[in-house]
Parts: C-alpha cells; sequence; structure tokens
C-alpha cells in the first residue's frame, strides 16, 4: 500500500445478523482497522426493528438449493460447536409436512455434499402422526404422503444471539453507535466516504457497507434524489416485505409436554403458498408461530417514487396488527395443531420486515453507483441461520476473494428471474389487508 492510500476502515449500517456478523467477521480478520457498526435501535433495546432481532428462529439446511444447504451446514456446524454460538442453539429437529417432493431433494444434497443423512428419515403420515407424542396428529396432511423429519435441524434464541454476538464484536473493537443514518456522503468524484446521521453527525471510512434490510430501498432512493443519480435505485432487485409472528402463552403442563417439540413447518407449495409454522416454547413458555401471508407496503417516496418500505414510524409500526394478519396466524396454528390450537390464544403479534429479492438470493456485492459503497443484506425471509457465517462471505466480497459462482449468485446486478411463482414475493399490500 503506498503512503497516499488511507489504510480500510468499515463503517456498517444496520446491525442485523448481515451487519454483526460482518463486523465481527472484519474485527476478526483486521484486528487493527476502525469498524463501526451503526443501527437506529441500541442492541440492547427491548424492541428492535430488525428482522433479526426475534425470539427464535430456524435453523435448518434442509435446502432444496445446494449452495443455500453447502453454507446452513456450514453454519450449523459453528452454531453446535463454537462457545459463542452454542448457548443459542437448540437442536430440536424440525418436522416438516410437505407437499412437493423436497425430502427426497433434502436428503440427496446432504448425500452430495458428503454429509450424514443418520437424523433424517422420511416418514408416512400415519406414522409420522404418531412421533414427539403425538402434538402433531391434528394438523393438516390434505395431499400429504411423507413427512420429514430431521433431527439434526432446529433453532435458536434469536435475541440472545445478536447481542451476545454484538457484544463480542464490541470486545474486539468495533465500535457501536446508535443512530438513523439519512444519507450517504459522497467525496469529490462521486465515491462514497460515510454517512450522516439524522443528528447531523458524520462518519467516515473508505468501505460503506448498507446491511439496512427492508430499509434499502429507500435509503437508495433518497440517494437517488440527492445525487440525481438513478444508478443508486434498488429498482426490481429486492422489496420490502413482511409477515406475521405471534405468541401464545402456554400453561406449565403444556409446557412441559411441548418441551421436546421439533419446529413444525408446513413446507410452501405452488397451490397453498408460503410456508407456515411453529417454534418450540421459549424459555419462558411461549409457542411462536408464522404466517404465511406475505405483503407489502408501498408508498410515495419523497422523490415521487412509488417504493415498498417498512412504515415509516421509528418502530415501523410493527406491533399494529390488521385483523386479517391475526387470522393468518389463526390459520398458521390450525394447519400445525388442529384442534388442539383452539385452546390457546395467539398473542403479541409482531410484523417482521426482510428485504425479498426475486430469486431469494442474498445482494453480497459492491454497489456500482459508487466506490466504497457495498450492499449486504437481503435475507429472503431465510437470512439468519447464516449469522455465524455470512460475514466471513461478506469480508471476502470486501477484500475480492469472494468464490466467483458465489459474487455472480449475490451481484448487485444479476439475471433476474420472474417473481410470479416465488411464494415469498409480496403481492398484497398491508393497507389491503
Ligand atoms: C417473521 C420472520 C421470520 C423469519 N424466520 C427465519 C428463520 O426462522 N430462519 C432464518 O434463517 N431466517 C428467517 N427469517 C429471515 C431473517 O430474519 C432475515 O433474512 C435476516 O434477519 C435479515 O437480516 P438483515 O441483517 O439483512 O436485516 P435486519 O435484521 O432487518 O437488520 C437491518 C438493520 O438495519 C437497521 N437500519 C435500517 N435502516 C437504517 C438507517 N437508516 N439507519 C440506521 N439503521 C438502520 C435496522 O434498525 C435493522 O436493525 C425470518 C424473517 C421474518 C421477517
Amino acid at each position: 500500500m503506498t503512503s497516499s492510500q488511507p489504510s480500510p476502515s468499515y463503517i456498517i449500517v444496520g446491525a442485523g445478523v448481515f451487519g454483526t456478523s460482518t463486523a465481527l467477521h472484519l474485527a476478526t480478520k483486521f484486528p487493527d482497522s476502525s469498524i463501526t457498526l451503526i443501527d437506529r435501535d441500541a442492541h440492547t433495546a427491548q424492541s428492535r426493528v430488525a428482522a433479526s432481532w426475534d425470539w427464535n428462529k430456524v435453523v435448518r439446511a434442509d435446502y432444496r438449493n445446494l449452495v443455500y444447504c453447502r453454507l446452513a451446514l456450514e453454519a450449523q456446524d459453528v452454531w453446535r460447536a463454537d462457545p459463542l454460538w452454542r448457548p443459542f442453539y437448540r437442536e430440536t429437529g424440525i418436522y416438516w409436512i410437505s407437499r412437493t417432493g423436497f425430502a427426497r431433494q433434502v436428503l440427496d444434497n446432504y448425500a452430495r455434499l458428503g454429509r450424514a443423512t443418520d437424523g433424517m428419515r422420511i416418514v408416512p403420515v400415519e406414522e409420522a402422526k404418531r412421533l414427539y407424542g403425538g402434538i402433531f396428529d391434528g394438523a393438516d396432511y390434505t395431499g400429504v404422503e411423507n413427512v420429514l423429519v430431521n433431527e439434526t435441524s432446529g433453532w435458536a434464541d434469536a435475541k440472545g444471539a445478536l447481542q451476545a454476538v454484538t457484544e463480542k464484536a464490541v470486545e474486539k473493537g468495533v465500535r457501536f453507535v446508535a443512530a438513523e443514518i439519512e444519507e450517504l456522503s459522497f467525496g469529490e468524484d462521486g465515491e462514497c466516504v460515510g454517512v450522516l446521521t439524522k443528528d447531523g453527525e458524520i462518519y467516515t471510512a473508505t468501505h460503506t457497507i448498507l446491511s439496512t434490510g427492508a430499509f434499502t430501498p429507500k435509503l437508495l432512493d433518497r440517494m437517488s434524489q440527492k445525487t440525481g443519480r438513478d444508478e443508486f435505485l434498488a429498482g426490481d432487485r429486492m422489496i420490502a416485505a413482511g409477515v406475521t409472528t405471534g405468541l401464545a402463552q402456554l400453561d406449565d403442563s403444556t409446557a412441559e409436554e411441548f418441551s421436546g417439540m421439533p419446529v413444525g413447518i408446513q413446507e410452501n407449495d405452488p397451490e397453498r403458498g408460503a410456508s407456515n409454522g411453529a417454534l418450540p416454547p421459549t424459555k419462558d413458555k411461549k409457542l411462536k408461530w408464522w404466517g404465511q401471508c406475505i405483503f407489502k407496503n408501498t408508498q410515495t417516496m419523497p422523490s415521487g417514487r412509488q417504493i415498498s418500505a417498512p412504515p415509516a414510524f421509528t418502530d415501523y409500526s410493527q406491533w399494529t396488527i390488521p385483523d386479517t394478519l391475526v387470522q393468518d396466524l389463526e390459520f398458521a396454528n390450525k394447519a400445525t395443531f388442529g384442534k388442539r390450537g383452539e385452546a390457546w390464544k395467539v398473542s403479541e403479534h409482531r410484523i417482521c420486515w426482510d428485504a425479498v429479492t426475486p430469486s431469494e438470493d442474498f445482494i453480497i456485492s459492491p454497489h456500482p453507483a459508487s466506490k466504497g459503497l457495498y450492499v449486504a443484506t437481503c435475507g429472503s425471509f431465510h437470512g439468519w441461520k447464516f449469522f455465524p457465517v455470512i460475514g466471513e462471505y461478506v469480508t471476502r466480497m470486501l477484500d475480492g476473494s469472494l468464490e466467483s459462482e458465489l459474487q455472480r449468485r449475490w451481484a448487485w446486478n444479476r439475471e433476474r428471474p420472474d417473481p410470479t411463482g416465488n411464494k415469498v414475493w409480496p403481492v398484497k399490500e398491508l393497507r389491503d389487508l
């Protein structure tokens, strides 16, 4: 490096799994560099807008796609073994109710990757209903022949892991700043030199990484308006989409009965739409469901453009739930537990916003509109489980060593399939629900 080149420094906007994992991996790889992680919510806040902040998330390598299967297996190895991650991981197994041949594909992928399939079974429905004390015997099995049981999958305490990993990154020298980023800052040649907060603070770095989840298209729209350059716009590369979660408080005896429960998922299929399902009870005995209705929230931006973004309140109005979405959760409950679920009242609803791409592939890429600007987000409703490893891939993208297949897959500019057949691509508008 010549003396005229500044040593690399990093600003990461957004402390969800993409941003926090990147901060941790950068701090591990380059312990002497300056790394600033900025989020509108403090990492210790009681409530956050991040998709990554949640009671629990499914951790599985059960994928049709071989690339994500491989990546998820790599992440799971860390979840199981590493003292930083292990306390948050629960290998309860997953019970997949699927109508699409998914089970066979998952088993084939494990075999192709040379992984053991001992803990995986394809079980005929009548036999499956008797597993786990029969807790899923009332589920909806319409059109289902077999259930996939993968005992080597599970879930993780999402809030707990996010906070602990942020603290580990800070311990390694990352500066955490709670501030809302209003704009990016540019140098004389149009290069990105940092960010400006809503309170007027300026932070500068040679590398600015946007890990801003569902807020990304809105932020980029602002940058396009400011610079007069359309190249900033997300366009049809990603869309902010919402899904609803809800929790029910179990009594002590039901919590005890369900303590050995695996994650239960009705897998998405072309006829029925996106998946729904339930996660085993948390420490405080709460059972969680997610719904299958996926929606957007198209608004007119100050630029005049129509863009889907989370509601424009500091908490994304995530605790305000229309009746239709409450019913969507009731449907998930019924599909998983049948009549038995009627005894539980799903309360504590939350709308969770994520950035979704047409192919459900992440974007981990330089942003071609400005040197020094990068994007690492778009979890597309499946990004959380990669938390332990995704930052390693972002650092490879930053230093140019990301393998070419992943470069192409995660590029800002890549071929984009028609999202019509994609069940997690939102069609409905929040205001119509
Ligand atoms: C209901 C639901 C269930 C899911 N379940 C699973 C699951 O079981 N397993 C799984 O693997 N994945 C799951 N996902 C997907 C996963 O949660 C997301 O893909 C992942 O968390 C996205 O991470 P992120 O870092 O890109 O974004 P986020 O976690 O949303 O983080 C973005 C951060 O950017 C900050 N930010 C945005 N704009 C600004 C700004 N202008 N200034 C400052 N800060 C800003 C936000 O405050 C936020 O903290 C689920 C998603 C949802 C919505």
